[in-house]
């Protein structure tokens, strides 16, 4: 499929083929934004009703159905924000969310109340101002996040600007961006984008978002390797969803993927409870099997931290199932084959 310009409604998506049928469509589009860039559109095939790209991106009736356990701030942002577009949630690290837009609109995404042309928008110059003086102003802050919305989608002029400023406060050491952009519209990443990463003089780290092995195009794998090469520390995340990546072959591949472009797999999270995104979500009980399943087939160096974002804002848990239990010296450990061995051996 082939768009030159980004598909930012209903009419558009019917005018470029990925819709046949916008029946209610326009009742999604009222609470979701929709975003689909030219990137994204090649990879989608609409003649396929269980394609993977498709499911990610392109909104669906689904979405009109909010389960009660669903809520409109699912890991529990607002809770920890002191002043606007900072979340503090853990002592040592903020989130600092400068921008509520993105270059694509996913269809399960967790801050999907917040985001879009309808979110929080950007931060206001005095917004800012007040964002970097609480980072000024603590200084057990070792490290600052960068996340939104998309912070990529600033311009290099906008985010080194940022930089210089984050620059100036001593405590800080780490700057950490999550983006989806290398992936989505690669042709974002280029020199003046790396340079401002980097503009800072921290550390760089940056959390390259991808769900499934097809969004590793050339163009794709061209930006993470002019971000890698730059001395920026790449990192993986992705969120578990039924329907896009909830198999173990596919999540092999994807894992592989990512070390195979100096991506180090981070974080598979377990789906948010966003509301109308119940069609993505597994059962813990699947994804501990297939993390499970990937211990015993894919190398060290390609296994994803299995993450619950606890409700409420209390923070991130490790759910990948126990491979340990017992006590007083005396434990049962199962091995990658699922064959259980007493710790120490009796024999
Ligand atoms: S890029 Fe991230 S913040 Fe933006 S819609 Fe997708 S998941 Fe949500």
């Amino acid at each position: 499929m082939t768009a030159h310009r980004p598909i930012k409604s209903v009419a558009e998506l019917v005018a470029s083929g990925l819709v046949s049928d916008a029946t209610g469509l326009g009742a999604v589009a009222a609470k979701y934004a929709i975003g689909i860039t030219p990137a994204v559109a090649a990879l989608i095939d609409p003649t396929n009703p269980d394609d993977p790209m498709a499911h990610q991106f392109v909104p669906t009736l689904a979405e009109l159905v909010t389960t009660p356990d669903e809520r409109a701030d699912p890991i529990g942002d607002l809770t920890h924000s002191p002043v606007e577009g900072i979340v503090h949630r853990y002592p040592d690290r903020v989130l600092l969310k400068a921008v509520h837009v993105c270059p694509v609109y996913c269809r399960f995404c967790f801050r999907r109340e917040m985001v879009g042309p309808q979110g929080l928008g950007t931060l206001t110059g005095v917004e800012l101002d007040a964002a970097i003086a609480y980072i000024a102003e603590h200084d057990e802050i070792w490290e600052v996040i960068l996340t939104g919305g998309d912070p990529l989608v600033l311009s290099p002029r906008r985010l080194m600007q940022i930089m210089q400023r984050l620059a100036g406060i001593e405590h800080v050491k780490i700057v950490r961006f999550h983006t989806r952009v290398p992936v989505v519209e690669p042709e974002r990443v280029d020199a003046d984008m790396v340079a401002a990463l980097k503009a800072s003089g921290k550390t760089t780290y940056l959390a390259v978002h991808a769900n499934h092995p097809r969004e590793f195009t050339p163009e794709s794998r061209r930006a993470i390797a002019l971000l890698a090469d730059s001395g920026v520390a790449l990192i993986s995340q992705s969120v578990l969803l039924k329907g896009v990546n909830n198999d173990v072959e596919t999540l092999a591949a994807l894992m592989k993927l990512f070390v195979e472009n100096r991506v180090q797999p981070y974080y598979l999270h377990h789906p948010d409870l966003a509301p109308g995104t119940s069609h993505f979500r597994v059962s813990i009980d699947e994804g501990q099997a297939l993390v499970t399943a990937l211990r015993g087939r894919i190398s060290g160096l390609a296994q994803p931290t299995y993450i619950l974002d606890i409700p409420g804002g209390h923070g991130k848990a490790e759910i990948g199932a126990s491979v340990i239990s017992g006590s007083d010296g005396c434990f049962t450990v199962r091995d990658w084959q699922g064959v259980t061995h007493q710790y120490p051996p009796k024999d």
